[in-house]
This record gives C-alpha cells, structure tokens and sequence, in this order.
C-alpha cells in the first residue's frame, strides 16, 4: 500500500512530506489540516492545493477514502488551473488509489489511466511511477493481474534508479500485492503449485519492501509489509515465521494508524486459530471487531467477523459462530449497499467540485469585464497592453463627447444605454480589443497595424458612432466621440503608449470634437497631428 506521492515536495525537514515520508500519518494529518486553513485564509491556491494533496494522501493511508476523495479531486483541479501538469497527475493518481478503497474499481482504473497518460506526456519518471503503481493495483483488481505485474515491475525500477527507497518500499508492497492476486487466480483455476509459486514471489517482494521501509523508517509500510507477509506465511501453513512477523509488527515504534492496526489483530486473531489458541483469536478478533465499527470501515468490519466466527468455531461454540455468520452476510449485503452509495457519492463529489469549478472560472471572467457594457474592463486592458508591450502596437483613446448633458438632457438611464451601444458598435469594429476604462472612457489595442491602419480604423470607429441611428434610444439623441492614437511605429515607447493617446484625445476635445488625433505622420482629413513629444 501507499506512502508518498511527492517526495521531493517537502519544504522542510518539519514539513508535511517528511513526517508521511516517516510513517507519522496522524501528525502529518493534523499539520496539512493546519495548512490547509491557512492557505484557505490567505487564499493562497498553491498553498491549498499542496496542503489538500497531503490531506488526500493521509486519508488514504489511514483508510479514510471518503474524506480523501474529496479532497484529492479538489488538489487535482486546483492544480490543473495553477497549470501544474505532475501535481495534477499525482493527484488523479491519489484520486484512483482512494477509489480503489472505496471498492470502486472501474471509476479507480479510468483515474489511473488519465494519471498515466499524464505523467507519460510530462516524461516525469517519478510522477510515471506513482501513477503506474496505481495502474498496476487497478489491472489486479480488474482481474488482470498478470498485465499488472510489468506495470509495478517499472515503478519498482524508477524507484531504484531513483534512490527513492520510500516509495521502493511501498512499490515493492504493491508489487506483492499484485503477485499476490496472481496467486488468488491460480488458486481459483485449481493450480496449487502456481498457487505457491506466485505466493512465494509475493512473499519475496513483500520482505523486500519491510527491508526497504525499515531502512529509511517509514513505519506505515513497514507495519503495512509486516501484517501483509505474515497473512502470506499463515496462508503458505508457516504459522510459525507468520507469529514472528506479528511480533515484530508489535516492536515497531509511533502510533499506528486504525486500519493497519485492526488488518494486524484479525491477522493475529487468524495465525491463533490455525495455532489451535482460539480464546486468543477470539480475542483479538473482537478488538479489530470494535475498532473497525467505531472507524465505520466495513470492509474491515467484514474481516474482523469472518475471524471471529472461524474463532467460535474452533472453539466448538457453534451458536455464537452461527450468530457471527448471520452478521457476515448482513455485513455483506450492507457493503454492497454501500458501494452503490459510494458510487453515487463519487458522482455527486465530481458534480460539485466541476460547480466550483466552473463558478470559479465564471468568477475570474467577471473580475476581467466591466459590468455595465460586457467588455474588457480596465484591469484586462493593463494585463493585456503588458502581454502585448515590446510588439509593433496602436493604442487609441476614446471619449463621449458632452456625455454629462446628455445624462442631464435624456436620463441617467439613457447614458447607460449610450454606453452599452458604444460598446457594441466598438466590439463590431475590433472584437475583443476594446475595453471600457471606466465612465465614459474607452481604449482600443490595436496590435500589429501601421500608422496609416491605425487611422483608418480609427477614423471608421468614430463615423460610425457619428452615423449610428441614436434616436431609437431617445428621440432627438445624437451622440459622438474623440479619439487619440499613438503607435509605437512612430516612436512612441509602450509603456507611454496610453498616455500619448490620452494627451491627444484631449487635443481632439481642444480642437473641437468629434475627431481622432494621432501623431505627426497621420494622414488628412479627419485627423490633426500632435507630437509624441511636447
Ligand atoms: P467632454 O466632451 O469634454 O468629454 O464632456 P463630457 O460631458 O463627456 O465630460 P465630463 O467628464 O464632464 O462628464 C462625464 C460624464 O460621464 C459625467 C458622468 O456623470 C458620466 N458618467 C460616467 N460614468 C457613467 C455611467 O456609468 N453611466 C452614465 N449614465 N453616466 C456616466
Ligand atoms: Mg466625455
Ligand atoms: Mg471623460
């Protein structure tokens, strides 16, 4: 199982990444949390989608799915609109892993593959391996295990080439994993020994992973690798490695988190069965029994049952064993009553965050247009004149000329309308290049186009609102507007771009109205000339 999907993301050796990189889930947890509000506070989306990431990560390795799911997608998005292609990829696969838990594996197998294929455009090695690990879990728990095996095969390798003993430990553990489904698929085709051929390769991979994670001291895959290998050696009839196994389990220093604590007492409570110790099996079986409905897991409530039952049997207490199976199936039905829940739920979360998701981009447009006309508003002016600064490039100011008597002549309301129709007549002249900078006041960007254009287009701007038909807003209405041009052409510099142009449209209001004003090159009629310079 898992352990760290961005390693070399920790900021320092107190952060989040290094306390999961050390099996310190809970800590972890709580700091991300932590993390998470603050970033949230300061609305700092780097700093949120990193701190969900985490949150997400810890879910899943403390077997909380449901809670991580939620906040795995919203790091995936999050990160997708911060433009992070491997965080994105990291997440989906987080996303996929938490899938997985919930028993959805199809939903689990389409968030691997998208993972995959992101992390293969990215050629990203480690994100490539994460993601693959992931992929490789999906094939096995879509009954292909055998396609499985090369996938994790890879992330082991990355991780060796790497360095990364980390994550080698936990794809070595999902190595085992795999091959361990290999061996279920043998045993269920009747072929014991290549039953026991792929147990004793998952065995192999699974003790290389303990090795591994004691190496670097990560506790979660180092409990996770104990539990699953003594499962693998009292399932192979070795009760005595697998007692030895739970043993060592037990000396592993920190605070283990539920699920691998209550996968270690119903493995406990098997190895005694088998060792005819029943009292102690139906011992632990009932504390992995309660620690599993407090945490409301009931995969594992379903293990802790079987257990128990098994327990009650060996002891020869048919009557409580019937009870305990009588509870299993009920169990049993209830968890496939949940997992359509689950599915539904997953649905729902997907449905929501695209809602927030799509608010949000509504919301980030809206900050970029005027509210009044529609069009860019002054904010994506400057942004966009900064994009297009260092190009061959026309800016022209334009003014409502007597724009106040017409407020006081027709109504504040026919201003507005005024304003609105400008703005139209503008956007059929140069689309998405007009802006309204606020009042009466517009901008035109005019990439590109030489002096004489400029004026041309200009000169067309300003006959048009002149010969628009005003008076179907107000009888008696006619409207008309200054410009003032200026163009890097002639010299001037963009970043003075805007106030040339406004210099000159105050020239036009000077010279009567009614009129563009460019520099000294423009051509006659329509335009006067003033400097760039004073
Ligand atoms: P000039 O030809 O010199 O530009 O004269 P003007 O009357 O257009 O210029 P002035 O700056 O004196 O007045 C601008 C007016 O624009 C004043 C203000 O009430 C009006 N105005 C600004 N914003 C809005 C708006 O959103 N709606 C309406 N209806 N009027 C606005
Ligand atoms: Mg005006
Ligand atoms: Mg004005």
């Amino acid at each position: 199982m898992p352990s760290d999907p961005a390693p070399r993301k920790r900021k320092s050796p107190e952060g989040g990444w290094h306390l999961i990189r050390h099996g310190q889930i809970e800590r972890a947890f709580r700091l991300a949390k932590r993390d998470f509000a603050a970033a949230r506070d300061a609305a700092d989306t780097q700093a949120m989608a990193a701190s969900l990431a985490q949150i997400a990560w810890c879910c899943a390795l403390s077997g909380q799915p449901e809670q991580g799911l939620d906040c795995a997608i919203g790091a995936k998005l999050l990160w997708r609109r911060l433009g992070n292609r491997a965080e994105e990829a990291r997440a989906a696969a987080v996303e996929a892993f938490l899938l997985f838990d919930l028993g959805l594996s199809d939903e689990g197998f389409e968030a691997a593959d998208d993972a995959v294929a992101m992390a293969e455009s990215l050629s990203d090695a480690s994100v490539l391996a994460f993601a693959s690990c992931m992929r490789a879990i999906a094939l096995s728990l879509c009954r292909q295990p055998e396609l499985a095996l090369p996938v994790i095969r890879q992330s082991v390798r990355i991780a060796e080439q790497e360095g990364d003993r980390v994550m080698l430990s936990f794809y070595l553990l999902n190595f085992g994993f795999c091959l361990i489904k290999r061996a279920d698929g043998a045993a269920a085709e009747g072929d014991l020994a290549d039953e026991e051929k792929w147990l004793g390769q998952a065995i192999e991979a699974t003790e290389d992973a303990i090795a591994a994670a004691a190496e670097v001291g990560n506790s979660w895959c180092l409990r996770a690798g104990l539990g699953n290998v003594a499962e693998l050696y009292a399932r192979g009839g070795d009760l005595l490695r697998a007692q030895e196994r739970l043993a060592t389990w037990g000396e592993v220093k920190g605070r283990p988190v539920q699920s691998l604590k209550i996968h270690y007492l119903y493995t406990y409570a098997d190895v005694m069965t088998r060792l005819g110790r029943a009292d102690e099996a139906a011992k632990a079986s009932r504390s992995a029994l309660k620690l599993a409905e407090k945490t409301g897991q009931t995969d594992h409530e379903l293990n802790a049952v079987e257990k128990l039952a098994q327990a009650y049997e060996a002891m020869g207490d048919f009557g409580r064993a019937l009870t305990m199976q009588k509870r299993f199936h009920s169990l049993y039905v209830k968890q496939s009553g949940e997992t359509t829940q689950r599915r539904a739920r997953v649905v729902e979360i997907r449905l929501e965050t695209e809602r927030l998701r799509a608010r949000a981009d509504e919301l980030a447009s809206q900050a970029m247009r005027d509210g009044l006309t529609g069009i860019a508003n002054r904010r994506a002016f400057d942004a966009e004149l900064a994009r297009l600064t260092g190009q061959p490039l026309a800016v022209a100011m334009l003014d409502l000329d007597h724009f106040k008597a017409i407020n006081d002549r027709f109504s504040h309301m026919v201003g507005d309308e005024v304003l609105r129709r400008l703005a139209q007549i503008l956007t059929a002249h140069v689309g998405a290049k007009a802006a309204r900078l606020g009042g009466e006041e517009f901008a035109l960007l005019l990439p590109g186009v030489g002096e004489r254009e400029a004026g041309d287009i200009c000169e067309t701007v300003r006959a048009a609102v002149a010969r628009e038909d005003w008076a179907d807003i107000a009888g008696g209405l006619a409207v008309t507007v200054s410009m003032g041009v200026a163009l890097t052409e002639e010299g001037v510099p963009g970043d003075e771009l805007l106030a040339v142009a406004d210099r000159r449209l105050y020239a036009a209001k000077a010279l009567g109205r009614n009129r563009v004003v460019g520099g000294d090159d423009m051509r006659e009629p329509g335009f006067s000339r003033v400097p760039a310079r004073r």
